[in-house]
Parts: structure tokens; sequence; C-alpha cells
């Protein structure tokens, strides 16, 4: 006769197979969520899990997606980190596995999100493909660090831009940390900043620091303090060091934490969020290579390079691109050197990726 527990880790398994093989949700706009439904806040999404603290108990709750959802995000990914959503506990899950103690195969109870909030604010992107949603990595955050290295790999100014687009309109702030300075001679130290000044001029916070050297990273931390702070960037800038940094200590609950969901699950496209203290925390995102808008036509572009708000109103026609009219004020001070011309380049780049909504 077979064990309790390996019956009822047949059984687990047969109630995650008819799950995964359920892949459609359906959406409701608006609807009414149980009184016994508890809010949280989603900490992680690794594979079909979603990682869910609830607000009263601060316990932690193996989530998946039910039959039905409420969420007035229907264009966008449905459920990501940062997201406040309303969870049922999953009594037939749970129930099934009283005899060996485990509440899931990760050992945290079960829970099925019934609703999630609306998103004060997201950082979305644009994923080829057939899918009509909108992309979202986090929602509800206060801001958008971006890390780049100084070498190897050295920052791309065309991603940097890209990125900032995709703060503003998200409704995040945006800043800047530039790593691994220690690869920098001294003497070259100013030439790299220099490479910031448009960023600065924007107003654009911008950190030169190195975690290897532990040089500015107090800077960092003193930046994060109080705040929700998104952290992206390409593969192999040192944002995965900059993470353990940050997290110290606290780095082995959570490893324990992800090694416990993560079984079987492809980690490296994860997206998760960790506490520094009670009101800071950091969303580790996964590495980009690549990095495209989403939902932003051709001609709204110029109005996220704040550059050139003081010039266009003096361009000749009133549908300016600002890249072929004649008599274009951008253009002219882009000639003067009153526009970096990096900053035109990308926006010219840019501009060559977006679709025509005219
Ligand atoms: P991630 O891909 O952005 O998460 O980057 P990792 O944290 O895995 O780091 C990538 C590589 O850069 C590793 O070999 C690190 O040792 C190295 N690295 C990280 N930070 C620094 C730094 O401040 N200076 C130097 N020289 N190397 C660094
Ligand atoms: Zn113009």
């Amino acid at each position: 006769m077979k064990k309790y527990s390996e019956k009822n880790s047949e059984k687990r398994a047969a109630v995650r197979k008819s799950r995964s093989a359920s892949k459609r949700t359906l959406i409701k706009e608006s609807g009414i969520i149980p009184k016994d439904a508890l809010r949280g806040l989603v900490l992680a999404s690794i594979g079909k899990f979603i990682i869910v603290r609830s607000e009263e108990s601060q316990k932690i709750f193996e989530c998946y997606m039910g039959g039905t959802l409420i969420t007035p995000n229907k264009k966008s990914s449905l459920v990501v980190v940062g997201d406040e959503v309303h969870f049922i506990i999953d009594k037939h899950q749970n129930e099934s596995t009283v005899f060996d103690e485990t509440i899931s195969e990760s050992g945290y109870e079960t829970g099925i999100i019934i609703a999630v909030e609306e998103r004060k604010n997201s950082l979305a992107r644009k994923v080829p493909g057939k899918s009509k949603r909108e992309h979202i990595i986090a929602a509800n955050a206060d801001y958008l660090l971006l890390i780049m290295s100084a070498f190897q790999p050295r920052y791309n100014r065309k991603l940097i831009d890209r990125f900032l687009v995709a703060a503003e309109l998200g409704g995040l702030n945006f800043a800047l940390c530039i790593n691994k300075i220690d690869l920098v001679h001294k003497d070259d130290m100013d030439i790299l900043k220099e490479d910031f000044i448009p960023y600065w001029e924007l107003g654009i916070k911008t950190f030169f620091v190195s975690v290897d050297k532990e040089i500015n990273l107090n800077n960092v931390e003193e930046f994060l303090k109080g705040n929700r702070v998104i952290l992206a960037g390409p593969s192999g800038v040192g944002k995965s060091s900059i993470v353990n940094y940050l997290l110290g200590d606290s780095i082995q609950t959570v490893n324990e934490i992800s090694e416990r969901t993560q079984k079987g699950q492809h980690t490296t496209s994860s997206v998760r969020m960790f506490d520094l203290d009670d009101s800071t925390q950091i969303i580790d995102t996964p590495g980009v290579r690549e990095f495209a808008i989403s939902g932003l036509d051709k001609e709204e572009l110029a109005l996220y390079y704040h550059e050139f708000d003081r010039y266009f109103p003096d361009c000749k026609y009133p549908q300016c691109s600002h890249i072929h009219e004649p008599h274009c004020a951008v253009l002219e001070a882009v000639e003067n050197g009153e526009i970096d011309i990096q900053r035109y380049e990308s926006y010219i780049n840019l501009f060559n990726t977006l679709e025509d909504g005219f």
C-alpha cells in the first residue's frame, strides 16, 4: 500500500496537471469579491506560481489563477509583481495534504487569485509575438533604477533612452546606476561623467558605483530608503551583485524561498520583490538584451524627449516629426549643439521602431 504522503503527492500532481491544462482564465472588469478573500501583495512570479504575501498576517501563499479573474487591467499581463491582489485559500489543495503536514510542495499554503486592483503605475515592454496583451514587468513602484556598467559590457545610451521613455510612459520616476567604475582609470572618470550630462540636465539622478570595490553604494542605499524600486538592466552589468549586496544577510532567506518554490521551474525569467526594511523594497527583474517600447505612437515620442520641449513650439509645421521637415527648431538646436546629438540620434532610432499613429 502506498504511504499517504505518496498518495497526496500524486493527487497534487494531478491537480497541478489539470490546472496547467486549463489555460483559459475568464476576465471580468468588475464583480463582487467574496468576504473571506484575503488581500495581498505579489512578491514573485515564478513559472506559473505567483507568490503572494497576505497583508493581514504577512504569511506567504503560493497562488495560481482560477477560472475567473476580476481585473481592470484586461489588456495587459494579468498578475505581476507589485500587484495588489485578492485571493482565497485553496481549501481543496490544502485539505488534500493534511496527512504529510506539508501544505503544498514548497511548504506554503495555496491560494487562488480572484481579483487584481488597478495599477498605480507599471513598467511595460513590447514582446514580439502574437499576444495582444501588453507585457508588464512589474507594477506599483516609485522608481525604475536602470543599472548598466562602465565597461564589460559598456553602457548603451540608446537602451537608457528606451527605458527612460518606458518609465515615464508607465508613470515611474527614473534613476541611473553605472556600475564597475573600478574599471575606469581615474583620469577618465570625468570623461565618463560627461556622457551623462544630458541626463543630469533632465534632472535624472545618476549613481557611479562599484560593487566589487564598494564605491558609492551607500548613496544608492540612501536613495532606495522608503521607496519601492524596480531594478532593471542588461545581463552582466552586476545587477545580481548589487541585489546580493543590498540584501546582505537576508539573502539566505531569499534563496530558501526561491529554492522551495522553484523546484522544476525555469528560474531565469522570474521577477522578485525583496524587502530591505519595512518601507523599502527592491524588485529584481531578469537581464534584458533589448527593450522595445509598448503603447506609444511615433508622433508621441517627442513628448518624452524633454530637451525638445522648449524648441518644438517654434517648428514651422505643427505636426513636425523633427526628422526631415524644413525649419524644424529641434533640428536647428541639434545643429547648434544645444541638444545632445546622441539623444537626438536615439530619438530617430526609437522613432523608427514605433508604429505610425497618424
Ligand atoms: P548581472 O548579470 O547583471 O546580474 O551581473 P552579475 O552580478 O552576475 O555580474 C556579472 C559579472 O560582473 C560578474 O563576473 C561579476 O563579478 C562582475 N562584477 C559585478 N560588479 C562588478 C564591479 O563593480 N566591478 C567589476 N570589475 N566587476 C563586477
Ligand atoms: Zn520640428
